[in-house]
């Protein structure tokens, strides 16, 4: 606190991110990062950009890499919009298309950003309760509402909704904005990028932090009708003409250029969470069916936040949330094969 803040600066309740260790002999499974490194062309595309021509101001508009996603979906680059990390875009999204008279709504277990956005624009929202199985039914957003967002797969939950309904919604809601945030998209969602060209309400967010495994990189995508983009381009313009620096610029083109080493890594991390699920089930784990790079389950006998604590003593790193309805679950992240075997030796150990 202090008297020198503005005053709206002692209203805010910030983001809390997963822990970063500083020391690097954890497993660490609780901020939904790759375990496998980024595309080797990535990584060779920002050595070659790290010279002398640094000394430069970057393209403001990040053109190459705008290019290398239209290419990827199949867009025009007027229909995608590209930001430092997505939650920057969601950042701008909240600010230049979320904030109406009537109220954004959005699920009450989601990811816990959205509610700091609202803080921080001043945004009137309302949470929608998930249903008793932890799924967003789409019905309950027929009712009055400037916007909506939510994640497909829902975060922490991993459960994802299929096109048709994500398209229903879009047709019950016309005159309302509809944000799907795709962070876990990659690993075995239906994306819902198609539907843009039909409905110019539809904005899909997406990042390269998860399924390109660039978390340390900070470079997210909106993509959407061109209307759209426009008063996202309004807003980054008015807040940071250089969000992207030129190593994340072209060492995110490379990356979405580099199709073969991401779907061979994101089935890799998918065959990972097959094989973890059925293990800990194994365990008496009744865990929620995922679509995403993370597991979020619970045991009946355990408490997950003493489940946490055992696993950190181990040198495991998960993620546990306090809030109701979830505080007796864990989330998991996906790791290499060697960290799931690990994980679940320390799963029996503890148990037992
Ligand atoms: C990880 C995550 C993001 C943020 O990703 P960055 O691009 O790293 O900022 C956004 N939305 C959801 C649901 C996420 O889980």
């Amino acid at each position: 606190m202090s008297q020198f803040w503005s005053e709206s600066v002692h209203q805010l309740k910030p983001y809390i991110p997963g822990e970063q260790p500083k020391v690097s002999n954890l497993i660490k499974l609780n901020t939904n990062e790759n375990p496998y490194p980024p595309s080797p062309k990535a990584l060779a595309a920002i050595q070659t950009a790290t010279n002398a021509d640094l000394k430069l101001y970057p393209d403001p508009n990040s053109d190459i890499l705008k290019q290398s996603i239209a290419n990827y979906y199949d867009l025009d680059t007027a229909q995608v919009f590209v930001g430092n990390g997505s939650d920057e875009v969601l950042a701008h999204t909240f600010q230049a298309l979320l904030k109406h008279d009537k109220p954004l709504l959005f699920p009450d277990i989601t990811y816990s950003f959205y509610p700091v956005y609202c803080g921080l624009y001043d945004i009137n929202y309302k949470t929608i309760p998930l249903d008793n199985d932890f799924c967003i039914n789409i019905d309950d957003y027929n009712q009055e509402n400037g916007a909506i967002i939510f994640p497909n797969p829902n975060a922490p939950t991993g459960i994802g909704l299929g096109l048709n309904t994500i398209e229903t919604l879009l047709q019950n809601n016309p005159n309302s904005v509809v944000v799907i945030d795709e962070a876990y998209i990659d690993f075995g969602g239906e994306s819902a990028v198609s539907l843009i060209h039909q409905y110019p309400n539809l904005l899909v967010v997406q990042t390269l932090s998860k399924s390109r495994a660039l978390a340390g990189l900070r470079v997210g995508f909106a993509m959407g009708h061109p209307d759209l983009i426009q008063g996202l381009v309004r807003v980054k313009d008015s807040f940071n003409s250089y969000p992207l620096d030129k190593l994340a610029t072209l060492g995110a083109a490379a990356a979405m250029d580099d199709k073969t080493y991401f779907t061979e890594t994101c089935q890799r991390i998918i065959t990972s969470r097959d094989v973890l699920y059925s293990d800990m089930q194994k365990l008496g784990f009744d865990i929620l069916p995922s679509q995403a790079n993370f597991i979020f389950a619970t045991h009946p006998h355990h408490k997950a936040k003493t489940i946490a604590q055992s696993l950190r003593e181990q040198g495991i790193i998960v993620r546990h949330f306090e809030a109701t309805r979830i505080n007796m679950y864990l989330r998991i992240s996906i790791g290499t094969p060697q960290a799931c075997e690990t994980l679940i030796k320390a799963l029996k150990s503890i148990l037992s």
